[in-house]
């Protein structure tokens, strides 16, 4: 999943106000924010297998730490323990962000084949396999995508043109990247797709930049 996982980001605005969007997108994506640096450091493997599904060309070999339950918890539990004391923020915001670690990898048992790791050492392995469906896999992706993000214009406005432009425009390269992945020819390798995973950081510095140009709605 990519779209989804970035509603659920945007959505997570509502019960968490004073937590930047940057922030939410890097809980939400946590996963794929650590896996490609864990692909290119040898640690986890992908490769590009064509026809895998429907959806995407990638054979998730093994990604036991970036991607299995138990790892995703206790990324979840540690990010939103880091939060608190960084931000010495009170309240739910740091059960908020663990939960939205742990919603990737729901987000990815529901799309993925059944490749997704409980524990970083077992066997077990689950999916549901979206992928297999494009139809599917793109009222998925919208529903929870267009969700969130009707969520979050609802809870913050624009105090200037980048807090309105450069939110739309984010809007618009998430769809255009997203389209490009799943219309685009398959990559090479499974290094490329890696590096290639690695601009996914820009959209975390896209997320703080345009949510420092919008404050919270008048209720
Ligand atoms: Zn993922």
């Amino acid at each position: 999943m990519f779209l989804g996982h970035f509603g659920l980001a945007l959505g997570a605005k509502r019960a968490t106000p004073h937590v930047s969007l940057g922030v939410l997108f890097m809980a939400a994506q946590f996963a794929d924010l650590l896996w490609p640096t864990l692909v290119l450091l040898g640690i986890e493997r992908v490769e590009v297998a064509v026809g895998a599904t429907v959806v995407t060309p990638l054979d998730f070999v093994s990604y036991p730490y970036s991607h299995s339950l138990l790892a995703l918890v206790a990324w979840g539990l540690l990010f939103g323990v880091i939060y608190r004391v960084v931000v010495r923020s009170p309240g739910a915001a740091g059960i908020v962000l663990g939960l939205l670690v742990v919603s990737h990898w729901v987000l990815d048992v529901i799309t993925h084949r059944p490749d997704m790791p409980l524990t970083p050492g077992g066997s077990t392995r689950l999916g549901f396999g979206l992928w297999n469906s494009m139809p599917g896999t793109l009222v998925a992706e919208f529903l929870i995508f267009f969700g969130g993000l009707v969520l979050y214009r609802r809870v913050t406005v624009a105090r200037d043109r980048v807090g309105s432009i450069g939110f739309w425009l984010l809007v618009a390269f998430l769809l255009v990247i997203y389209a490009a992945a799943v219309l685009g020819p398959a990559p090479p390798d499974g290094r490329t797709v890696a590096w290639s995973d690695e601009a996914m950081w820009l959209l975390v510095v896209w997320g703080f930049w345009v949510d420092r140009h919008r404050a919270g709605a008048p209720r």
